[in-house]
């Protein structure tokens, strides 16, 4: 939105990453910068409705803002990892990329069932990656209905695709 005009700033383009013609927004200059990364923690704290058990982070950006976040939220911090990383038991879901499939994973005994799930993830382009952490968290029994983004590429239509699965989503930046 407007009003993050600071925090967009902080964030910046790197051209034909990870291949030709991609643009990739990085935000690892906003994570340099203590006053930066601060306020970006308290808006997407203040952005946050209702009390929440658990901020879901995707890895491996997700995890620095679903960390950040949980603390003032007192909340805590459930790990959605490629499969394959985590050592208990896991239960998975498979998505679908623009060449092949990929597989998330969580602990199967990381939430309660009923426990209320703020998902985090540092950017939403096609929101294939966060569709499949909200299918998996709900096979786990867990209740998802925020989800909060550094980023937003809204011409990808990710966020739009969420807001129709009823998930209310905001992001800092767009
Ligand atoms: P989606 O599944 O919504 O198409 O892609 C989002 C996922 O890919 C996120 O986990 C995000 O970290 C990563 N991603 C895709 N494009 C970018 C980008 O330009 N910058 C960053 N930081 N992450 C990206």
């Amino acid at each position: 939105g407007h009003a993050n005009e600071d925090l967009k700033a902080l964030i910046r383009t790197i051209p034909d990453f990870p291949k030709p013609g991609i643009e990739f927004r990085d935000i690892t200059t906003l994570l340099l910068d203590a006053k930066g990364l601060a306020t970006a923690i308290e808006r997407m704290a203040a952005a946050t409705h209702g009390p929440v058990d658990l901020v879901a982070g995707i890895e491996a950006r997700g995890f620095l803002f679903a960390a950040a976040l949980a603390v003032p939220l007192k909340a805590g911090v459930l790990l959605i990892r490629k499969d394959g990383k985590l050592p208990g038991a896991t239960i998975a879901e498979d998505y679908t990329l623009e060449y092949g499939t990929d597989r998330i994973a969580i602990h199967a005994d990381a939430c309660a069932p009923g426990a209320t799930i703020l998902l985090v993830d540092d950017l939403i382009a096609t929101g294939g990656t966060a569709r499949a952490a909200i299918r998996l968290l709900r096979k786990a029994g867990a209740t998802v209905t925020q989800a909060q983004f550094v980023v937003d590429l809204p011409d990808l239509g990710g966020a739009d695709r969420l807001r129709e699965d009823g998930i209310e989503v905001s992001a800092l930046v767009s």
